[in-house]
């Protein structure tokens, strides 16, 4: 999911590469004057971390993205 995709109200969903998130803990995306980020155990994580070259959310994917990824990774 790219970066452009993502607006403060969506759900995400954590996978197990967080040390401040349980691995399928369901996060609301907020936004505030540093963009957007996730509450968290460490406080907010923003999604500016979480990006890759091209700016897709790594670690962090809607509930649609994640059910898909979960079962290609189990077959
Ligand atoms: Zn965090």
């Amino acid at each position: 999911m790219h970066i452009s995709q993502v607006k403060p109200g969506d759900t995400l969903i954590a996978d197990d590469g967080f040390s401040c998130l349980d691995p399928d803990q369901r996060v609301t995306v907020h936004s505030d004057d540093c963009g957007l980020f996730v509450p968290c155990r460490c406080g907010q994580h923003y999604l500016d971390g979480q990006l890759n070259a091209v700016g897709d959310l790594v670690g962090l994917y809607p509930p649609v993205e994640f059910k898909t990824i979960q079962t290609g990774a189990s077959t």
